[in-house]
């Protein structure tokens, strides 16, 4: 019945444990490229800054992003950078052509990459470090830059958690200092619709598929904590979510309110598309058919 969106078997054998992989946010090389600022890196940083497409963000990116990027090319991840999908509060994000390294983490005849670039000047860290207390992987945190890092890298372990615990999500790539590489959902033309642009025929399958994506996270320890029909992509028949980021594990103090925000969010976009469902209903169901 769910099998129009493609919703994948769980792998119950394959739930991840508590036990998180530890975080180094230390210096990395590309502060070291941007401290260098040898005549390549000079080049290439004048290049992304001339290019068009970049216009849109002028200023937006500091040195070091330059280098991260650079980094990202020069490790094979990216063979040139293309314009941006998105331009956010704290990231933006933009269209990519995979480097090497990239093809081979993704499927035969995928050939971009999602490239999310996190503000290093005007984010609000304030709110990054409530998301990153309390949760194991980040003890310790240290400046604006390290917060950062450590946000960044967090949503790639969140996209491995999510993958793991079969959610469809963009397969997480790699990250470089600010800079996040994983798979592009979309075609050449143009970016995938997210939930609530889209016509959706059949809310009831579609709502099916999100709530068994919630219950899968949360086995799997984690709670979004930005759920809504904006950050659940249209691919191709699937339900895609995105914007994993801020996601929580359970012993976040504030996963519970998380859980129950998003519960509310789903259930009353799909509310507007004519179903009789509510978020509390939807908090119950969870409880009782996830696993923690
Ligand atoms: P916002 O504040 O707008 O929610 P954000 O900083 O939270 O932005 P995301 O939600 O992760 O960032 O991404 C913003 C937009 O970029 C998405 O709504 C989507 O259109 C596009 N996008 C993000 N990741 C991908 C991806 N992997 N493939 C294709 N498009 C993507
Ligand atoms: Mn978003």
């Amino acid at each position: 019945m769910t099998g129009e969106y493609g919703l994948l078997e769980p792998n119950e054998s394959d739930t991840p444990d508590d036990e998180f992989e530890q975080i180094d946010v230390s210096d990395t090389e590309a502060d070291r490229i941007a401290r260098k600022r040898d005549r390549k890196f000079n080049q290439f940083r004048e290049q992304i800054k001339d290019s068009d497409r970049f216009k849109v963000d002028d200023g937006a990116f500091d040195d070091a992003t330059f280098a991260a990027l650079y980094k990202l090319v020069q490790d094979g991840y990216v063979d040139a950078i293309g314009g941006p999908l998105s331009t956010g509060k704290e990231a933006n994000v933009y269209n990519a052509l995979a480097g090497d390294r990239s093809l081979e983490m993704l499927r035969e005849g995928e050939e971009e990459v999602a490239m999310k670039v996190y503000r290093t000047r005007a984010t609000n860290f304030q709110d990054m470090r409530e998301y990153l207390i309390g949760d194991p992987r980040f003890e310790e945190l240290g400046d604006k830059k390290k917060i950062v890092m450590a946000w960044t890298r967090k949503e790639l372990s969140n996209l491995e958690r999510a993958r793991k615990a079969r959610v469809r999500v963009p397969r997480p790539i790699t990250t470089e200092r600010n800079v996040l590489i994983m798979e592009y959902i979309g075609t050449e033309d143009s970016r995938s619709k997210r939930l609530a642009e889209v016509q959706i025929e059949n809310p009831e399958t579609a709502y099916d598929v999100v709530r068994e994506y919630i219950r899968r996270l949360y086995s799997a320890g984690l709670v979004h904590g930005d759920l809504s029909e904006y950050n659940v992509l249209f691919y191709g028949g699937e339900l895609v979510v995105i914007d994993v980021g801020q996601a929580v594990t359970v012993h976040h103090p504030n996963a519970e309110e998380f859980l129950e925000r998003d519960c509310e969010n789903v259930a009353s976009f799909f509310r507007r598309q004519g179903m009789e469902v509510s978020g509390d209903e939807l908090l119950d169901w969870v409880h009782e058919n996830g696993n923690v």
